[in-house]
């Protein structure tokens, strides 16, 4: 009996120490919040709608009502947004949480793992999924630490237990190449060098690599299918191939029995052959997409996560090799998205933020797609209900419907006529909390 009573104080105890942020948590689940949008683009339907009334229950949207046919529960708090543009929260579907865009002149990418303690990563990582949600991302599919182990499913589990703000993750932990496919490297060969990710050699390492991850939690799995790119000698883009077919489909494999989706960074040539082959859920980059890999995406669903912006920052002097070969990868990227676009290949939107700095604006992709002959609404849709899909959550988020989650942003000015106003979110909820309300 004594024994019963010096655990049941120690439980009082840990109850005590329960942050503020956990148990507002609690608080607020049977709360009610009435949101009045001017206009509404809801990312699914073709067209906006105007003088809409968003009741929210908790953390779920409960109805979405013309205002004339609306009901406001009683004691519902009001927010007024009537004369700003409404959307789902935007899903970004590749980030780098662990890297901030390293500058060369200060080490680049090898200080971040040869110098940063990984509490210094993990407390900047924090910072930017707090700059991600400040911008209306409310959603993030970040696709690996590069080489901070596991500190993405940490940074997860902070958010998710309301410890710090930040978007719902979906997290890729170390991701996947092999020897000679991934820094660190350029050290003597004596050195035994931490490399950026996972590296195997063979399909049984490879299919181990996707077990471990997984049981680390792994809600993706990230491959590498190429590594290098250069010019060749007659001015095509050469890239590197890493791991093998039967690598690949080891890794597949495996996680398709776990149930979760295999992302694969790809640029051209011999490892997109395998890449498609292999069974890859989602291109990342797909730089050099010729016809037969379009027909083959289209064939077997698979998912196109361009990342424009990231190939036109830091291009190295035109009169160089490396210069050369910037140049040409963005001229053949324009020209895969266009092909792909026209094909009708399911387009997500994707940053690689990390690789740009997160000072900078996220939204920066939107303009680039749209300039690259997508409308604006399909623009929209593909980081809010065609993320969603990709992420085997249809009708939870990337939409502002009943029954999902309430993740809701407000922007001034109509998106559809200028797609940068996305670049200027005014408003953000997330599960039904304001995260950020700067009225208009
Ligand atoms: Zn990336």
């Amino acid at each position: 009996m004594k024994n019963y009573v010096w655990k049941y104080s120690w439980i009082l105890l840990l109850a005590a120490v329960i942050p503020a942020a956990a148990q507002q948590k609690d608080n607020s689940s049977d709360s009610w919040t009435v949101i009045r949008a001017g206009s509404l683009i809801d990312g699914k339907s073709a067209a906006p709608r105007h003088d809409q009334v968003i009741v929210i229950h908790g953390n779920r949207i409960e109805s979405v009502r013309d205002a004339a046919a609306a009901k406001i529960p009683a004691g519902a708090a009001v927010v007024d947004l009537s004369k700003a543009t409404l959307l789902p929260g935007l899903i970004d579907s590749h980030t780098h949480i662990f890297l901030q865009g390293e500058d060369p002149a200060q080490g680049g990418y090898d200080a971040n793992i040869l110098n940063a303690p990984l509490a210094l990563r993990a407390a900047r990582a924090t910072v930017s999924t707090r700059r991600a949600l400040e911008q209306g991302f409310t959603t993030l599919r970040d696709v690996e630490t590069e080489g901070a182990g596991y500190g993405d499913v940490g940074i997860k589990e902070a958010i998710e237990q309301g410890y710090i703000p930040g978007p719902r993750l979906f997290v890729a932990t170390r991701a996947i190449s092999t020897t000679g496919g991934y820094s660190l490297e350029g050290y003597a060969p004596e050195l035994d060098m931490p490399k950026g990710a996972q590296i195997i050699d063979g399909p049984v390492e490879a299919r181990k690599a996707a077990r471990e991850q997984l049981d680390h939690g792994a809600d993706w799995i990230k491959v590498y299918m190429t590594h290098r790119s250069w010019v060749g000698k007659n001015g095509e883009l050469v890239s590197q191939p890493t791991l093998t077919l039967e690598e690949l489909r080891a890794v597949v494999d495996e996680t398709h029995g776990w149930g979760k989706k295999v992302a694969c960074h790809v640029y051209g040539g011999i490892g997109l052959r395998r890449a498609l082959d292999g069974g890859c859920d989602s291109i990342e980059h797909g730089l050099d997409l010729d016809d037969a890999a379009i027909a083959q995406m289209l064939k077997q669903g698979t998912w196109y996560v361009p990342t424009i912006s990231v190939y036109y920052g830091d291009w190295a002097p035109a009169d160089t090799p490396a210069g050369q070969r910037d140049r040409l990868r963005a001229s053949l990227h324009e020209q895969s998205f266009k092909k792909a676009l026209k094909g009708g290949v399911k387009i997500v939107f994707g940053t690689d933020m990390g690789g740009i700095p997160w000072t900078q604006p996220i939204a920066q992709e939107f303009p680039r797609m749209v300039d690259l002959g997508m409308q604006p609404m399909d623009a929209i849709q593909s980081a809010t209900s065609r993320a969603a899909v990709m992420l085997d959550m249809e009708g939870k988020i990337g939409v502002v419907a009943p029954g999902a989650f309430a993740d809701i942003i407000a922007v001034n000015g109509d998106p559809l006529r200028d797609i940068k106003v996305l670049e200027n979110v005014q408003f953000v909820m997330k599960d039904g909390k304001v995260f950020k309300s700067e009225k208009p």
